[in-house]
């Protein structure tokens, strides 16, 4: 009984963390993270301003048209550049 109960909590957790974690945030950006940052230029962006763009599963945000063009070009290079996930 009481494993199933184990077994149901993670699951109800699991649940609640698919639903409101990355996913969510990513969207409606909550501002705990600085997930806003040009990622060309390196500046800060509005959430309100600028260019969005989304590139494999993430949102990124451009301070200008011209840096999402270089961006665009070269995605690979400028996340290389500024990410710290290895
Ligand atoms: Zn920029």
């Amino acid at each position: 009984m009481s494993g199933l109960l184990t077994f149901l909590l993670f699951a109800g957790l699991f649940y609640v963390m698919m639903r409101f974690g990355c996913g969510a945030h990513m969207t409606h950006g909550h501002g705990d993270k600085t997930d806003h940052k040009d990622p060309v230029c390196g500046m800060q962006v509005d959430p309100q301003q600028g260019y969005g763009k989304v590139f494999q599963g993430r949102l990124y945000r451009f301070c200008s048209k011209d840096c999402l063009e270089k961006f665009d070009q070269d995605p690979e290079q400028y996340l290389k550049k500024g990410g710290d996930e290895s």
